[in-house]
């Protein structure tokens, strides 16, 4: 017998988890496919650097789909913890960018636009407020409200609630194709031959959404693009805020785990690899910038397959032909802090009401942007 939904979601990362949340809520029968084991993927892998927000004065698309989530993302956590038990990590822990000088004025100017709160330190104030950093040379912007969530704890939170409010998964249950008409998706096909019949879907499927889309003869340019990461366990957290140089960061967690990410290597294809030379960079990297992570234990490494696109933004939109199936995919360094913005979107379009956010720009068909720059990295 097939299973009759409202809605099939293929992937259970963080981006099909909170849309499979914030449709199920909505009264939609949702059910999830993943290949693997739920939220094992990019989605668990990263680092949680969840940067400021503030959707009023966000100008970009992508900027402000970055806002609205991220504004709420306190809140959405709180709104876990009540229902769940279960504590996502999110910390407003403040962070530390540290920027070339001559490119200071431009990378900060969107902060200003957005009215984001920033301050410069002298090196001087930097050392008297962080005295275990040691002061590489860049200029240091302090933002206090740069937050942290815990990648598993969220995930897991994120399970929990999908599941008292009757989301069906079917983890290990791989998608292999689609059913369809000339104009509509009738059903999903099941590496066991099973199949998912549904009235709308939605393929959420991180870096292997190319692999999915091959039949409908559309291929976003979605790859993955390997990122590593080294935890380092000390006693006490070597410092509060995040740092982040580059495209590498050091993220303390309250219990004295810290993380020091991350590599971006295109090239590494479907193998999750950890490689010893990427663990010497990223340490030699984190020590630099806090000498005390010397002394700590190098507990773990671990690697995770980010879903890459052309141009840095998210594929949001219908499946160009067909009415009743969208794809959500393409986040690459920043699912997390997009995840809220996004399944709030994917809600909007799937259940036909007016969005809150606008999806033009990041439609399927749309030629990739040369110029994009979003106002934070993670
Ligand atoms: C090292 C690293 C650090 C990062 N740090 C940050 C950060 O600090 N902040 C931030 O915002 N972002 C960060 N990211 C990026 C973020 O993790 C990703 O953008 C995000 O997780 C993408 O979510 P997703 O749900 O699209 O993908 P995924 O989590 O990969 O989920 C997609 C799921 O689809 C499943 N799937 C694929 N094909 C099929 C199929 N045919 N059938 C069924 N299931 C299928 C996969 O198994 C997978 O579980 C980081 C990523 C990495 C790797």
């Amino acid at each position: 017998m097939p299973h009759a939904v409202d809605c099939a979601i293929v992937g259970g990362g963080v981006i099909g988890l909170t849309t499979a949340w914030f449709l199920a809520e909505a009264g939609q029968r949702v059910l999830v496919c993943e290949q693997g084991e739920i939220g094992r993927e990019a989605s668990w892998a990263g680092a949680g650097i969840v940067p400021p927000g503030n959707f009023a004065r966000a100008t970009t698309p992508y900027d402000r789909l970055r806002a609205y989530g991220v504004e709420r993302f306190a809140e959405v956590s709180a709104q876990l913890r009540e229902q769940t038990g279960i504590d996502n990590g999110y910390r407003r822990c403040g962070g530390i960018e540290f920027l070339p000088a001559e490119a200071a004025e431009e990378l900060t100017q969107p902060w200003c636009q957005e009215a984001i709160a920033f301050e410069r330190l002298t090196t001087a104030e930097l050392q008297q407020r962080f005295p275990t950093i040691h002061p590489p040379d860049a200029a240091a912007y302090w933002l206090p409200d740069l937050a942290q969530v815990r990648n598993p704890w969220h995930l897991r939170a994120l399970r929990t609630r999908c599941e008292q409010i009757g989301v069906t998964f079917r983890p290990h249950d791989a998608v292999v194709g689609f059913e369809r008409t000339a104009t509509r998706v009738t059903a999903l096909r099941l590496a066991n031959e099973q199949r998912i019949v549904a009235e709308r879907f939605l393929i959420a499927s991180g870096a292997w959404t190319d692999g999915l889309l091959a039949e409908f003869g559309i291929q976003l340019g979605v790859r993955p693009v390997l990122g590593q990461i080294v935890l380092v366990r000390l006693p006490q957290p070597p410092c509060r805020p995040i740092l982040l140089a580059g495209k590498c960061y050091v993220v303390p967690r309250d219990d004295g785990r810290t993380l020091i990410g991350s590599t971006e290597e295109p090239e590494a294809g479907f193998t999750k690899r950890t490689t010893a030379e990427a663990r010497r960079q990223l340490l030699q990297f984190g020590t630099r910038l806090l000498p005390q992570l010397a002394e700590g234990e190098v507990e773990t490494t671990w690697a995770g397959l980010r879903p890459g696109s052309p141009d840095g933004m998210p594929f949001l939109g219908p499946l160009p032909g067909y009415g009743n199936a969208w794809v959500a995919a393409g986040h690459f360094r920043a699912g997390i802090q997009l995840s809220i913005g996004t399944a709030t979107l994917l809600t909007d379009l799937l259940l036909d009401r007016p969005a809150l956010i606008d999806s033009q720009a990041f439609r399927l068909d749309r030629c990739p942007q040369t110029d994009f720059r979003p106002a934070f990295r993670s």
